[in-house]
C-alpha cells in the first residue's frame, strides 16, 4: 500500500506515531528508475517503516541549469512503486512525502545554509557552485523531518554520499547511510534521470564515460605505473567535452596516489546534458 504525503505537518505527525528502530528513508528527486528501486527494494527489505521522498530542490540547481524542465512524473513513480510492492513487498505500507509546496521544505524565511567546507567545491561542486550546500541542507531539513534510522543513497552520486556521510559524522546525526552501487542500462551507462535529455546519438556518445572509467580502471587493477595512468587522463581531458576525470582517495575525495581504497570520477558533457559517472576500487 502507499501513502502519500503532501505536508511537513503531516509527516511530523505520522513520524511521531512511529516507535519502531527501523525507519528507513530514500530522498530523490523523482522521476524514479531501477537505480532509485534498488534503493527503496533495500530500505523495504530492512526496515519496518519505510518513506520514499520526492521533492525537486531549488536550492541544488544553479542560475542556468534545468530546474524548470527537470522531470516531474509523479503519477508514473507512484505505479512504478505499486509494482514493486505488488511483486515483492505485498504487506508492505511505502509512506511517499512529496510536496507539492516548497514552503512545505523551506518556510518564508528560511536563511540557513549546511556547507560541509572544501569538499563540496572541488570535483562537481567546482563547476557547480552551491550545488552540494543545496544537497546537504535539503537533506538535513529532510532528516529532520523524517527522523530516519538508516538512509538510502547512490554510489552514482559518489561525492554526494561522501558529503552527506560527513555531515552525519560532523553534526553526530544518529542515522545510518547505506551506500548503494550503481544500476546501469545493459550499455553500460549509468542510470539517472536525465539520460532522458539525450537522443539515441547522444546515448552513444555518453558511453565514452563509463568506458574511459574502466579502462582507467583496468590499468590501476593491473598496477601500471601512475605517471602513464596520469599522461593518459591528462590526454582525454584535452577533449572540451571533459569535466574532471580523477583518481581520488574514496572517503577525503582529494586525488590519490595509491592503487587501493580510491575512486576514479568523471564527469563531461553529451548534447546538452552533464554526465557524471564512477568506478570504486577497494
Ligand atoms: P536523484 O533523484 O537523482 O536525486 O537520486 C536519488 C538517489 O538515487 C540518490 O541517492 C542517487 O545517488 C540514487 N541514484 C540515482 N541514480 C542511480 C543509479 N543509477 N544507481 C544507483 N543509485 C542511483
Amino acid at each position: 500500500m502507499i501513502k502519500i504525503i503532501k505536508t511537513s505537518q503531516e509527516l511530523i505527525q505520522l513520524r511521531n506515531s512511529f516507535t519502531t528502530e527501523k525507519v528507513g528513508f530514500v530522498p530523490t528527486m523523482g522521476n524514479l528508475h531501477l537505480g532509485h528501486i534498488s534503493l527503496l527494494e533495500k530500505s523495504l527489505k530492512e526496515n519496518e517503516v519505510n518513506i520514499l521522498s520526492i521533492f525537486v530542490n531549488p536550492k541544488q540547481f544553479g542560475p542556468k541549469e534545468d530546474f524548470s524542465k527537470y522531470p516531474r512524473t509523479l503519477e508514473q513513480d507512484v505505479k512504478k512503486i505499486e509494482g514493486l510492492l505488488a511483486e515483492k513487498f505485498p504487506q508492505k505500507t511505502l509512506y511517499i512525502f512529496a510536496p507539492t509546496d516548497t514552503q512545505e521544505i523551506y518556510p518564508e524565511g528560511f536563511s540557513t545554509n549546511i556547507s560541509v567546507g572544501e569538499m563540496a567545491n572541488i570535483l562537481c561542486g567546482k563547476s557547480r557552485p552551491g550545488h552540494f550546500d543545496g544537497v546537504t541542507t535539503v537533506v538535513y531539513v529532510l532528516f529532520s523531518l523524517v527522523k530516519p534510522h538508516h538512509c538510502y543513497m547512490g554510489e552514482k552520486d559518489f561525492q554526494q554520499v561522501t558529503l552527506i556521510k560527513k555531515m552525519v559524522e560532523d553534526l553526530r546525526l544518529p542515522i545510518n547511510i547505506v551506500a548503494m552501487p550503481i544500476v546501469r542500462s545493459p550499455e553500460g551507462l549509468a542510470l539517472s534521470s536525465r539520460n532522458g535529455y539525450l537522443n539515441s546519438q547522444q546515448i552513444m556518445e555518453a558511453l565514452i564515460l563509463p568506458k574511459t572509467l574502466k579502462e582507467i580502471a583496468t590499468l590501476i587493477k593491473e598496477k601500471r605505473p601512475l605517471d602513464s595512468i596520469n599522461d593518459k587522463i591528462k590526454s582525454i581531458l584535452t577533449n572540451k567535452d571533459w569535466d574532471y576525470l580523477e583518481i581520488c582517495d574514496q572517503k577525503t575525495l582529494k586525488p590519490s596516489l595509491n592503487y587501493q581504497n580510491i575512486v576514479i570520477l568523471g564527469a563531461m558533457k553529451a548534447g546538452p546534458t552533464r554526465l557524471i559517472d564512477n568506478i570504486v576500487i577497494n
